[in-house]
C-alpha cells in the first residue's frame, strides 16, 4: 500500500495517517514531523528551514526531497508506506514518481484527498495553536498556509486524478468514521 494524503493543513493527515500506520502496519513518512525534529535538535537542515516554516511558506524543494528519498529507502518503506505533507508542489510530485522508479518500487497506488472546508481549517489550527503551541498556528501564518496550500498543493489533484488515482473522503465527522471512510476508498 503506497498512499499520499492530501489535505489542508489541519484537515487531518496526521491523525488519519496514524491510523493507518496502525492498521497496514506501514511506516508514514512526515515531511513537516521530520521537518520540526531537525528544527527542534538544532540541525543546519533544521535552521535552514525554520524561518520559512513559521511563515508559513513552503522549504526549499531540495530540502524535502532529501528527507523523503533517504526514508524511502529504508527496509521498512520497501513494502509501503504513507506520505503525510509530502509531496507539496508538482515539482516534488514528478520528483516522488521518478524516485520510486529508481529505488525498484512500485508507483502509489491512492491519493486519498481529506475534504474540510477553509472555515473549519481555521477553526481546528486556532484550538491547536491552544494545545500544542506550535509556531505556524497563528492566525496570519494560518490563512498564509491556506493559500499556500490553494496555489501549490490543490494542483495536485489534478495531478493525481490524471493518473485516476485521487479519492475524495469527507474529512468532517468522528475520527473512526472518517477513517472507515478512507478504508472503503483504499481497498
Ligand atoms: P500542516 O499540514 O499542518 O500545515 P505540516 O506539518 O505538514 O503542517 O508542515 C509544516 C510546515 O513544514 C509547512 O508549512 C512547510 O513550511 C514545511 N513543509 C512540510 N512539508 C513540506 C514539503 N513537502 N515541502 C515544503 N515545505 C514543507
Amino acid at each position: 500500500m503506497r498512499l499520499v494524503l492530501l489535505g489542508a493543513p489541519g484537515s487531518g493527515k496526521g491523525t488519519q495517517g496514524e491510523k493507518l500506520v496502525a492498521h497496514f502496519g506501514i511506516p508514514k513518512i512526515s515531511t513537516g514531523d521530520a521537518l520540526r525534529a531537525a528544527v527542534k535538535a538544532g540541525t543546519e537542515l533544521g535552521k535552514k528551514a525554520k524561518a520559512t516554516m513559521d511563515a508559513g511558506g513552503l522549504v526549499a524543494n531540495e530540502i524535502v526531497i532529501g528527507i523523503v528519498e533517504e526514508r524511502l529507502g529504508q527496509a521498512d518503506a520497501q513494502k509501503g508506506f504513507i506520505l503525510d505533507g509530502f509531496p507539496r508542489n508538482t515539482a516534488q510530485a514528478e520528483v516522488l514518481d521518478g524516485m520510486l522508479k529508481r529505488l525498484g518500487q512500485p508507483g502509489i497506488d491512492k491519493a486519498v484527498h481529506l475534504h474540510v472546508t477553509d472555515e473549519e481549517i481555521v477553526k481546528r489550527l486556532l484550538d491547536r495553536a491552544q494545545k500544542e503551541g506550535r509556531e505556524d498556528d497563528k492566525e496570519d501564518v494560518i490563512r498564509k498556509r491556506i493559500e499556500v496550500y490553494n496555489a501549490e498543493t490543490r494542483p495536485l489533484l489534478d495531478y493525481y486524478s490524471k493518473q485516476g488515482k485521487v479519492v475524495t473522503v469527507e474529512g468532517i465527522g468522528s475520527l473512526e468514521d472518517i477513517f472507515n471512510r478512507i478504508l472503503a476508498v483504499t481497498r
